[in-house]
């Protein structure tokens, strides 16, 4: 097989795996741009008790709560970048990273 042809498969493999790349990534994004900010006021969110900030929740309310405790250290909550990311346990919705719900479990360090 001579080098140009070498060359031109290695070329057309290099654009096929961009434009692969490139999909996925569009995917990912419209994924995001389609899922909106969980509320309080939610009714699921309402009741385990989600706090778009975990600064707000009262102890007395709910006891399980430790100053220590927000989504973003939570086992539920999904990678990304940002302020607001997917919940394992509000499919659809976005949570606020220094949020906190009365299911928050600590992440594997
Ligand atoms: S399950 Fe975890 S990440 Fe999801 S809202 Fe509750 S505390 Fe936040």
């Amino acid at each position: 097989m001579s080098d140009s042809k070498i060359q031109r498969r290695q070329i057309l493999k290099g654009a096929l795996l961009s434009a692969a790349g490139v999909t996925i990534l569009k995917s990912e994004r419209s994924e995001a741009a389609e899922m909106v900010k969980l509320t309080e006021s939610d009714p699921t969110a309402a009741a385990l008790g989600y706090h778009t900030n975990a600064k707000t929740v009262d102890v007395k309310q709910f006891s399980t709560y430790k100053p220590t405790q927000s989504c973003s250290s939570c086992v539920q909550l999904q990678a990304g970048t940002g302020n607001d990311r997917g919940c394992n346990l509000f499919p659809g919705k976005l949570v606020n990273v220094n949020g906190w719900c009365k299911v928050w479990v600590l992440k594997p360090q």
